[in-house]
């Protein structure tokens, strides 16, 4: 019997903690997402874009519409020591000044590393700062945008080509970019009264170096929740080192599905987060869920 959270009136059992909207690199809109999610028979997504709130309130207009439950989020760019770390903050205050704020420098800072990362690759592709820019639109500029520009330009048939091939971390072209300090952005979240998910911890596709256990340590100290554990891009070897993590340091895990739309094959509802988790994350977030 799986196991159903009771948080408030209505049951969840299906449900993805993770999704992005055009608000940031996905390619569906929100509304487009809750719809996906619908059909997908989720119980109840979390709408999580990279340092962006944006999509939060068009995607709770379709709450009822479609029946699916929206947990506001937002997905944290941050790095320790030189190493990337995705930051997930649960229910925060959407109107917290300090995340805001911080936000804003995450864009500039993405902005000049896209610049710079243009510049390097216009060696080799007849490509532009302000293609790439027509692509992002007004979501925090980063590579699948710059992805969806050199596909534009013929030169690759789609975006995990160009990953493939010049967009990776190891790639010539590849321009790192100033992120805040993991243990701040676990303070931030928690001022704002949100609920904070390293994602990803351990997907050596994606990277290759990861926070130590030590750092992961001493992120539980100043209020880190959980880590993800189950997720597209960590296989199972991987997924049992983070459970390992989890329980040594008295984490909770979470699963999802990481969704971008068509831009990457991860798909709505691959990967799931415990009913019960889920509802202690909505004990502990400030913020509400949107239900149907
Ligand atoms: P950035 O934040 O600009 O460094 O870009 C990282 C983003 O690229 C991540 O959030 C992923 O969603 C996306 N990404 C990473 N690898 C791939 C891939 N192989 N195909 C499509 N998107 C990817
Ligand atoms: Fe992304
Ligand atoms: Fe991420
Ligand atoms: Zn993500």
């Amino acid at each position: 019997m799986p196991r159903v959270s009771y948080y408030g009136s209505m049951s969840f059992r299906r449900i993805d903690l993770h999704v992005h909207s055009s608000c940031s690199d996905g390619t569906d809109s929100p509304a487009q997402v809750m719809r996906l999610a619908a059909k997908a028979g989720l119980d109840a997504i979390a709408l999580t874009d990279h340092d962006t709130f944006k999509g939060i309130k068009p995607a709770s207009e379709l709450v009822t519409e479609c029946g699916v439950a929206l947990m506001p989020g937002v997905e944290i760019s941050t790095a320790y020591q030189g190493i990337t770390a995705h930051l997930l903050a649960y229910l925060p205050d959407p109107n917290s000044k300090v995340l805001s704020t911080q936000f804003e420098k995450t864009l500039f800072a993405r902005q000049q590393r896209m610049r710079e990362m243009v510049q390097r690759l216009s060696r080799d592709f007849d490509i532009s700062y302000a293609q790439v820019l027509q692509q992002a639109g007004s979501s925090p500029i980063g590579r699948p945008h710059l992805a969806d520009a050199l596909v534009k330009g013929g030169y690759f048939p789609n975006r995990s080509a160009a990953f493939e091939q010049v967009l990776a971390t190891s790639s010539k072209y590849y321009v790192h970019y100033q992120a805040l300090d993991t243990v701040a952005a676990v303070r931030l979240v928690r001022e704002a009264k949100g609920v904070a998910v390293l994602a990803h911890p351990r997907a050596a596709k994606r990277q290759r170096r990861f926070l130590s256990i030590a750092t992961i340590g001493e992120l539980k100290e100043v209020g880190l929740f959980g880590l993800e554990a189950f997720h597209p891009e960590q296989n199972p070897q991987e997924q049992a080192q983070i459970r390992e993590i989890g329980r040594k340091l008295g984490l909770k895990l979470t699963g999802s599905s990481d969704f971008h739309g068509y831009g990457k094959t991860n798909s709505l509802g691959q990967c799931l987060t415990d009913p019960e988790v889920f509802s202690e994350i909505c004990s502990l977030g400030g913020g509400e869920i949107v239900r149907p």
